[in-house]
């Protein structure tokens, strides 16, 4: 399981190194102000106050232990950008930040960090998509506008073969599996029956997918 170190517990620095908990990692939680600290020490493996633009301070943290640390300072950018610029020159290798404009992804792409996350704008993106496809669970984009999308059928579905789902498309779209409550099939044929509230996870071009996907629902 991996290490993670977490700096600034607000709302986005906490619900990631809560949910990293949840999975098995290992969480160092960093803030300033004790009394987040003294929130999350029961929940993290450690949880510790410190003022991160002190490079003294970084310095006993002891972050070259860890296999990710990610900037969660949102609103002090100046703060968050000289966390970055001593943690470069300490050498951390795998650095995650979040941004909060325009310029401060510009100077953080200067800086050289591994990933630069804008949770604001990719949180809106996802809802708007949510809002339009409301039948999409999840989904993840591989590149070149393929994606794979998590689909929970519409009941009027059930007793209907997979074939005439996808009619049109049968080569564009791949079915990778359907889940029934905990039942997997993987690659499922084209004459597999749907029951109601099957969930699919569908392989394909963006465009196609997006065919499909109201026909599902
Ligand atoms: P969010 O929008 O995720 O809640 P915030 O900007 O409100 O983001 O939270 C960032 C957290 O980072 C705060 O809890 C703040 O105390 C902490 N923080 C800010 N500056 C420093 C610093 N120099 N050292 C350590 N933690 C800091």
């Amino acid at each position: 399981m991996g290490q993670f170190a977490i700096i600034g517990l607000g709302r986005f620095g906490s619900a990631a190194s809560l949910e990293l908990m949840r999975m098995g990692h290992s969480v160092l939680g960093v803030d300033t102000n004790g009394k987040l600290v003294d929130k999350y020490a029961d929940q993290l493996t450690h949880a510790v106050i410190a003022d991160v633009t002190d490079p003294a301070a970084l310095d006993e943290l002891g972050l070259d232990n860890y296999d990710v640390v990610l900037v969660a300072i949102g609103e002090d950018i100046q703060a968050s950008l000289l966390c970055v610029v001593h943690l470069k020159s300490m050498g951390i290798q795998t650095l995650w930040v979040k941004a909060s404009s325009h310029a401060q992804h510009l100077i953080l792409s200067k800086l050289g960090v591994t990933r630069i996350v804008h949770p604001e704008e990719e949180m809106g993106i996802r809802v708007a998509q949510a809002l339009s496809y409301p039948m999409v669970n999840d989904y993840i984009s591989i590149g070149n506008g393929e994606f794979v999308v998590e689909i929970d059928i519409s009941e009027h579905l059930e007793g209907v073969p997979l074939s005439q789902v996808l009619q049109d498309q049968p080569e564009t779209i791949h079915v990778l599996l359907v889940k029934r409550k905990t039942q997997i099939t993987v690659h499922p044929p084209a004459d597999f029956i749907l029951r109601a509230k099957d969930i699919l996870v569908l392989l394909g071009q963006l465009d196609t997918l997006k065919t499909i996907a109201p026909k599902l629902a």
